[in-house]
């Protein structure tokens, strides 16, 4: 299960309202694309939904069970980075389980498990390598890696394919979509890409300074929006 309720989230940095008060429901399996301009709050909601960072006030509910104060590793969340975030001294088989083995699990399932994820994800040949002796693609299909060996219920992508070049972003994109299917998890992955979020959501949520502006399907948003901002972010071309 991974579904996700989001309830009157507000989150200030000081004086500053990020976060205004954001109401979100997002159903078990569901692929659901944050949009909106930079800095208007989508890192800030996928982190306090990971709970990398407390809310000021509100609720996020997983599966029904409010998780205000569950620590990000018992959430049942795996994020992945712009960044990818990988450990460069460790090889593609210690990042994608150092995680599994710091949660204590066992060394065969370990492997595995890692066995799994780097054959979905093509990146069997690549164990033993480094993160520098691989490509920027190949860096971003570790980082999936990892969060795929952790059976999510929920999986948050925060720009994961800003960093790759055109070709690999498409090649990526239907990777991800790929995985999705084959998972069935909940997805939830903030882009600023139009054509991903055409493409990969079943629902897409628009943000605006810290509010939702709408959420719909990808053809009602762009068939009926019901704001100048939304008919400007979906209908045309970024
Ligand atoms: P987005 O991902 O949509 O570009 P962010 O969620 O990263 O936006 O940031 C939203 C706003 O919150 C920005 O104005 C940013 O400067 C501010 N912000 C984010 N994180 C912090 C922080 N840790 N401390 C202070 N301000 C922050
Ligand atoms: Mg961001």
């Amino acid at each position: 299960m991974g579904s996700l309720k989001i309830e009157n989230i507000r989150k200030s940095f000081g004086q500053v309202d990020v976060l205004k008060g954001i109401d979100l429901e997002v159903k078990d399996g569901e692929f659901v694309i944050f949009v909106g301009p930079s800095g208007c709050g989508k890192s800030t909601l996928l982190r306090v939904i990971a709970g990398l960072e407390d809310a000021t006030s509100g609720d996020i509910l997983i599966d029904g069970k409010k998780v205000n104060n569950t620590p990000p590793a018992k959430r049942g969340i795996a994020m992945v980075f712009q960044t990818y975030a990988l450990y460069p001294h460790l090889s593609v088989r210690d990042n994608m389980g150092l995680g599994l083995k710091q949660a204590g699990k066992p060394s065969d399932e370990i492997k595995e498990r890692i066995g799994i994820a780097s054959n979905m994800l093509s990146l069997g040949d690549y164990l033993e390598r480094r993160p520098a002796e691989l490509s920027g693609g190949q860096r971003q299909r570790v980082a999936i890696g990892r969060a795929i060996v952790r059976e999510p219920q929920l999986f948050l992508f925060d720009e994961p394919l800003s960093n790759l070049d055109a070709a690999l972003r498409v090649n990526t994109r239907i990777e991800i979509a790929r995985l999705h299917r084959q998972l069935k998890a909940t997805m939830i992955y903030v882009t600023h890409d139009q054509v991903e979020a055409m493409t990969l959501a079943d629902k897409i949520v628009v943000l605006n300074r810290g509010k939702i502006e709408q959420v719909g399907s990808p053809m009602e948003l762009y068939n009926s929006p019901q704001t100048v901002f939304v008919a400007g972010f979906i209908g045309s071309p970024q």
